[in-house]
């Protein structure tokens, strides 16, 4: 049987962490979702910069944190607590820097590392998804998920590569140093030769386009990106030579138990409120939290929150023993979504119709939670993935 602790330093950070959310990141997470997510906001990622804490999971040599995956876990959750929106700003942060941790050179990593590590914020992004011809709202016809179908292209010109294309739902894309981009070799003929590159943000041609106004994790900032003729150098190459998916499965592998704890988290949140709610609110002369279908609708929500950490918690475990870990990463996530979606949902049922209303905490765990379906492959994806592994 795993055994799922943490050093006293780990926990006093864990503390440290939940101390903040609840006192400034929810505060400011809430204001951001009411005002959109038009713009890009600095003010929670100042908060964690401080703290080290926007990359926790890069090794110490290069200035980070050096986190295992089971406290980086911990942190989201409290993060999420707090606004799931910053927390996947922070989860998409090291969805980016993951390819330089698997297979970077040491001159990519002493590069840009270190800045993600420094006191003044820094972020990357990784861009996957793309926009197509088709990819107009209901005219979609075709899943673009569909990653060998992928048109970003690169291409060798005098040890330069040029990258051309349009990546679309970039999160932290307008505020990064750099973006990790998937594209295909345009030398060669195989669909599937695809390949991971490095584009530092002052690149010529690499454009931010159309800010994605999303209905959850407002506090977020998502943006298209365009490369045209987006030169970088030939060693910002990342892994082998059209080793591109392989590393793309290996980044969801390791990282979709951070997703999970931000289902956690929002669940958490959402629980924590109703059950206040419930042990303040009268109905009928007597607490809201005595009357019998309520308070068996808490047990299980309590329940189910207590589950999916555990199942993050054994994801994470796996992971920091490099041992099979992708069937309980994707199991986490799927878990700790429907969680996040069922307790959310239970939450506005339970709290009645102010839980509706706009400005109220629980609608906006409502919309975030629903946004963990899609983030980082859509669920029916990770489904397909899981129908191999069981
Ligand atoms: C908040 C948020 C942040 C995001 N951040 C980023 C980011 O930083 N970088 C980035 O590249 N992308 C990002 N995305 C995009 C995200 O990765 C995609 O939304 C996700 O991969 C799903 O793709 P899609 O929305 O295009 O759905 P589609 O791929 O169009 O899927 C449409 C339907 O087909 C189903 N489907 C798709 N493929 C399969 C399959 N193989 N088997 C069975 N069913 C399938 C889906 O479940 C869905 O029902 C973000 C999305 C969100 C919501």
């Amino acid at each position: 049987m795993p055994a799922f602790t943490l050093n006293k330093e780990r926990n006093q950070l864990i503390s440290d962490v939940h101390e903040l959310s609840v006192s400034k990141i929810a505060e400011r997470g809430a204001y951001l979702d009411r005002i959109g997510d038009d713009k890009v906001d600095w003010k929670i990622p100042e908060y964690l910069a401080k703290m080290n804490l926007l990359a926790p999971i890069i090794p110490a040599e290069y200035g980070g944190r050096g986190l295992s995956m089971m406290a980086a876990t911990s942190i989201i959750e409290e993060i999420a607590l707090g606004c799931a929106g910053a927390a996947a700003v922070v989860v998409m942060n090291i969805f980016a820097l993951t390819p330089l941790l698997i297979t970077g050179s040491e001159k990519l990593k002493q590069q840009f590392l270190p800045d993600l590590c420094a006191e003044r914020p820094h972020l990357a992004c990784l861009a996957i998804s793309e926009i197509t011809p088709e990819n107009d709202l209901e005219r979609s016809s075709r899943p673009r998920e569909d990653i060998t179908r992928i048109t970003t292209t690169a291409e060798l010109k005098d040890d330069q590569i040029s990258l051309n294309g349009t990546k679309d739902f970039v999160m932290n894309g307008a505020a990064s140093d750099f973006v990790v981009v998937l594209a295909r070799s345009k030398e060669s003929k195989q669909k599937s030769h695809l390949q991971m590159y490095l584009v530092p943000a002052k690149t010529p041609g690499l454009e931010t386009g159309r800010v994605l106004n999303k209905v959850g994790m407002r506090s977020s900032h998502t943006v298209q990106m365009g490369f045209r003729d987006a030169s970088i150098p030939l060693e910002y190459r990342i892994g082998r030579d059209g080793g591109g998916y392989f590393l793309l499965t290996q980044i969801y592998d390791r990282n979709m138990p951070l997703v999970a704890a931000i289902g956690v988290g929002v669940a958490r949140a959402a629980f924590e409120l109703t059950l206040k709610v419930a042990r303040t609110n009268k109905m009928l002369n007597r607490n809201l939290n005595l009357n019998q279908y309520v308070s068996s609708a808490l047990v299980e929500m309590s329940t189910e929150i207590d589950a999916a950490r555990l199942a993050v918690m054994r994801a994470a475990y796996y992971i920091d023993k490099d041992d099979n870990y992708s069937r309980a990463a994707y199991m986490s996530k799927l878990y700790a979504t429907r969680v996040a979606q069922r307790t959310t949902f239970q939450a506005v049922n339970i709290i009645g119709r102010l839980g509706f209303t706009v400005g109220h905490p629980a609608e906006k765990y409502l919309r975030d939670a629903q946004m963990l379906s899609m983030i980082a492959g859509s669920e029916h994806l990770h489904k397909q993935v899981l129908s191999q592994q069981i």
